[in-house]
């Protein structure tokens, strides 16, 4: 499927001298555009044979799939899948991938990024985003090791990767970030980043989704299925640090089991949840004061929600590895009610 807006990509990297070519696909309304814009690219540089996208899991942490009426709404890993199978990558090259640890009979298992946060002992904070290091970038990064040990060998040359993201410049600190530039050079490596959607408004991208062949995330709607984009304005950790009030009042009814777990995390470690809200605040306002109506709520009832719940409350039961004095410092905005803000 053509892009078929008058958008062109940001910048045109010349996409034939990359070895490898790596979508990063969230699952969120951006990346689906972000991958019809670049598989057009690289269908006219004629290069497929060179792409492998890769979906960073947050597990149990990001949206799941949904059944309403009968009516089964994908999860976000899924929606990545179909993302990537949509515009022409074979189902063999798209990786998911997700932060692992030893687990007690030898194999690996979930490292989520909440059990993170219980262990380190504070939330990450703006300026110190750790979780999208832990959670995506090193996680991806790790994940393409063995394939560039072995494309070094047959190439003789550092492998040019050129990661593709859908970031746009809707926020203050993505504004600032280059449509295009190196992030990583060494000798097995060098890795260029390229943001093709980064001018697209989030208009654009609504409309653009109208006539979509892949459906959006139906935590976007009011209730699943609905349309009407009044659901959260984002789609990848149901609670994430950094989103609006809103859409974690929301979030706090639609996953209560979770933002429960949440609010454990920071009773024990006493950083709150953001340096200017408590989640425990947030849980009570929406009981108390009214919230969005979740228009949906998840039941967190399966064994991957209870291995996460016995994963993070085995991290409490240690020291942190940062005390949260910093976090203590910071100014908390005194409870103002529930008005809902965007
Ligand atoms: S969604 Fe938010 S909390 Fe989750 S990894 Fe991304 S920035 Fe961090």
């Amino acid at each position: 499927m053509s892009s078929g807006t008058a958008h062109r990509p940001a910048c045109n990297p010349d996409l034939a001298s990359y070895d490898l070519l790596a979508p990063q696909l969230s699952g969120g309304k951006d990346s689906a555009v972000m991958n019809c814009v670049f598989m057009d690219a690289v269908a006219r540089a004629g290069v497929a044979d060179r792409v492998i996208s890769y979906h960073a899991s947050l597990d149990v942490l990001e949206w799941p799939a949904v059944v309403v009426d009968g009516v089964r709404y994908p999860g976000v890993s899924e929606l990545a899948a179909l993302q990537s199978a949509t515009f022409g990558i074979p189902a063999n090259r798209h990786v998911e991938v997700t932060r692992t640890l030893p687990a007690p009979d030898g194999t690996r298992m979930v490292h989520s990024l909440l059990t993170e946060m219980a262990a380190y002992g504070r939330f990450p904070r703006m300026g110190s985003p750790y979780c999208r290091k832990a959670a995506k970038e090193s996680v991806v990064s790790a994940a393409w090791t063995p394939l560039v040990t072995r494309m070094k060998r047959e190439l003789g040359h550092p492998v040019r990767i050129l990661k593709v993201m859908g970031l746009r410049s809707d926020g203050p600190d993505r504004k600032n970030r280059a449509a295009f530039r190196n992030i990583q050079t060494n000798s097995a490596r060098i890795v260029d980043e390229w943001l093709p959607i980064k001018e697209w408004s989030t208009a654009d991208v609504k409309a653009w989704h109208t006539t979509a062949p892949v459906p959006y995330s139906w935590t976007y709607d009011s209730a699943p299925g609905v349309g009407d984009w009044a659901g959260t304005s984002r789609c990848s950790c149901s609670l994430c640090v950094y989103a609006a009030r809103r859409d974690l009042l929301l979030s706090v009814g639609r996953r209560p089991r979770l933002a429960d777990l949440y609010a454990e995390v920071e009773q024990t470690r006493g950083d709150s949840f953001r340096a200017d809200w408590r989640i425990t605040d947030l849980i009570r306002h929406a009981k108390t004061c009214g919230a969005p109506d979740p228009g949906v709520i998840c039941a967190d009832d399966g064994p991957d929600f209870t291995a996460l719940q016995q994963q993070v409350r085995a991290a409490l039961q240690v020291e942190p590895r940062k005390e949260p004095d910093f976090a203590r410092r910071n100014r908390r905005l005194p409870c103002d009610g529930c008005t809902p803000s965007r």
